[in-house]
């Protein structure tokens, strides 16, 4: 039924859903989000998830290479924090990344236990291959489905402990009064309307913004929500700018294929067969880090050797077998979606926007700047990736914080009470969506959303210099501009996926806004943030981690010193 009725009727059938109370909600049914339920659900609280998806149809499920962990004799986690330092290009917290390399064979003996299957090497163990930036093979996987296996066993979990799920909820307000989370508001999709979900603490696991961009490996789910709501309800982002771009994605579709390619023994070659990567990164060539092989696509791309704007991943001297059973999904998505059968030919690849290293500001148990508010996995930025994370230290870090996150708000659940939930945060919100749905639109929002993501990958892409990244933060101005004027052809109450697209929009948005204010202040090219304009690394300038906060509508950057304990920066070369 279409909602053509008056103002007041709109809010009221907005405002016709209900209210429920839990100890803690957990927006986010991915790794980080089902990880951290099991803690407080293990824990006796009342442990809920809201999910704009089902659970396993998180983004996490496409994970493919793998989870790092040192768990042989010949490796450490001192050896495991040092690449990870070196990747980050210096500007990870050396506090944080300790505790993700010391917990990470923890982790990995826990998820076995819940059931995670591994590939296995000749006698038995937990295999594991080389990734890119690991002077190492530790790289733990299932062939090339390793966060389908976690998600599923994850899954299991939640379910044996009782967690409750909202899943196709759509979260569109932390409700947060003096400076602590009270719970959040949603809107059903079923149903079309909003409701209200009080709890002491919130745990937000709502993944990263690919999205933003117009190539990219992310699910369409991955649209920066959480970040956009906490930057709203007055969290800190940190390290925005930093964005990471995955060497080797398919031309057009953006589907990724993995970096385990590469660890099993695959090469890159430009349209004279050169492996150029010799030329870019000596010792490591093809598994240096991701940053680096990126750019020296682009290089090669850009001066005239590529094949089609792309390179060529070839990994036929592998032979059929190995490949069937390592990389029997790769193969599948290269026949599916580029016509091409590995075994017989080169892949081409070029580069596109993988992961996003900034985030929701949190400390090492996951908590932000907002009393009760917890952020963990892609969403959080606990700075263990700094300006350019590792291959594998991604499903590392959803389960390790996670697990910290769940921990640390059981012992605040238990200690706090439950603040009131004022009806303004619901009048608001209603007011809202009852604006959309009834406002004539200017124009369709695809528009400006197809705008900003050419907008986004030409001026805040691989490379970036000062007068693009000024281009690009006008171009996002006009388009929340003519956002404000935007709205729905489909007026429907219930299923209404025009509505949450719409909403998503404006979360990119501001999204978007972030990463280009970050990059364009920092004068420097550090890890993933490439500025041709200021091409070397300043330490003595940014060694230091940008904060973005929003006072009354208006966006203020600041700056936060590294926490260096026991690598001393120096010049990354691979
Ligand atoms: C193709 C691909 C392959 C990858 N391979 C690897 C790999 O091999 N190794 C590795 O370490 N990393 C890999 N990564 C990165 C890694 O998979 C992710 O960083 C990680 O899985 C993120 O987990 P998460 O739980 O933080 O978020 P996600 O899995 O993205 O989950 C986010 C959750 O938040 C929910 N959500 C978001 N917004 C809202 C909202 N407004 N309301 C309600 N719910 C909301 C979603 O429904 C979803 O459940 C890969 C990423 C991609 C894209």
């Amino acid at each position: 039924m279409g909602c053509k009725c008056s103002t007041t009727k709109d809010i009221l059938f907005f405002q016709g859903g209900f209210l429920v109370t839990h100890d803690v909600i957990i927006i986010g049914g991915g790794i980080a989000g089902m990880r951290s339920a099991i803690e407080c659900a293990k824990a006796g609280l009342n442990t809920a998830i809201v999910s704009k998806v089902y659970p396993v149809r998180s983004h996490s499920v496409a994970a493919q290479g793998g989870i790092n962990a040192a768990l042989k004799s010949t490796d450490s986690w001192s050896a495991h924090m040092a690449d990870t330092v070196k990747g980050s290009d210096f500007l990870a917290d050396q506090d944080a990344t300790e505790v993700l390399c010391k917990e990470a064979a923890f982790d990995i003996t826990e998820l076995e236990k819940m059931g995670a299957i591994w590939s296995r090497d000749e006698n038995g163990n937990v295999a594991q291959r080389p990734f890119g930036g690991a002077g190492y093979p530790r790289t733990c996987y299932l062939a090339d489905r390793t966060g389908h296996g976690i998600v599923h066993v994850l899954y299991e979990q939640i379910i044996k402990h009782g967690v409750f799920i909202y899943d196709e909820w759509h979260v569109v307000k932390l409700a947060v009064l003096d400076n602590a989370a009270r719970g959040i508001i949603a809107v059903e999709l079923k149903t079309g309307r909003l409701h209200r979900l009080r709890s002491k603490a919130i745990i937000l696991a709502t993944g990263g913004y690919g999205r933003v961009f117009k190539t990219t490996t992310n699910a369409l789910t991955s649209t920066g929500d959480g970040m956009a709501l906490a930057l709203s309800a007055g969290a800190n982002l940190m390290d925005m700018e930093f964005v990471q771009f995955h060497p080797t994605v398919l031309p057009r579709t953006g589907i990724l294929i993995t970096e385990g390619a590469r660890g099993e023994g695959g090469y890159l070659l430009n349209s004279k067969g050169e492996r150029f990567m010799e030329k870019y990164a000596p010792k490591a060539k093809e598994l240096a880090s991701r940053d680096v092989v990126s750019r020296a696509e682009q290089a090669e791309i850009s001066e005239g050797r590529g094949v089609d704007g792309c390179v060529l991943l070839d990994v036929r001297h592998l032979g059929a077998e190995k490949i069937n059973q390592r990389l029997s999904q790769i193969r599948e998505l290269s026949i599916n979606f580029a016509g091409i059968d590995p075994v017989e030919k080169p892949i081409p690849v070029r580069p596109g926007a993988h992961y996003s290293m900034g985030g929701v500001m949190a400390g090492i148990d996951g908590q932000t700047n907002i009393t009760g508010l917890y952020a963990a996995g892609e969403s959080a930025c606990i700075s263990v990736h700094g300006a350019n994370r590792l291959g594998g230290n991604s499903l590392l870090e959803a389960v390790v914080f996670g697990r910290r996150a769940g921990q640390a708000t059981e012992a605040f659940v238990k200690s706090t009470t439950l603040g009131d939930f004022p009806d303004g945060f619901l009048s608001e919100a209603s007011f809202e969506l009852a604006g959309i749905l009834k406002r004539e639109p200017s124009e369709p929002a695809y528009i400006i959303r197809n705008e900003m993501t050419v907008a986004m990958e030409e001026h805040a892409g691989l490379f970036r210099n000062k007068t693009g990244l000024e281009k690009g933060l006008e171009k996002i101005k006009e388009l929340k501009e003519r956002f404000k004027k935007a709205g729905l052809t489909d007026k429907a109450d219930g299923f209404n996926s025009e509505l949450l697209a719409f909403l998503e929009l404006g979360n990119m948005l501001d999204v978007s806004e972030t990463i280009l204010l970050g990059a364009l202040a920092r004068n420097e090219s550090r890890g993933a943030h490439s500025r041709t304009d200021f091409p070397q690394r300043d330490d003595v300038n940014w060694l230091r981690h940008t904060l973005i906060r929003n006072q009354s509508g208006e966006l203020h950057l600041d700056y936060k010193n590294v926490v260096i304990t026991k690598i001393k920066p120096a010049e990354r070369k691979y």
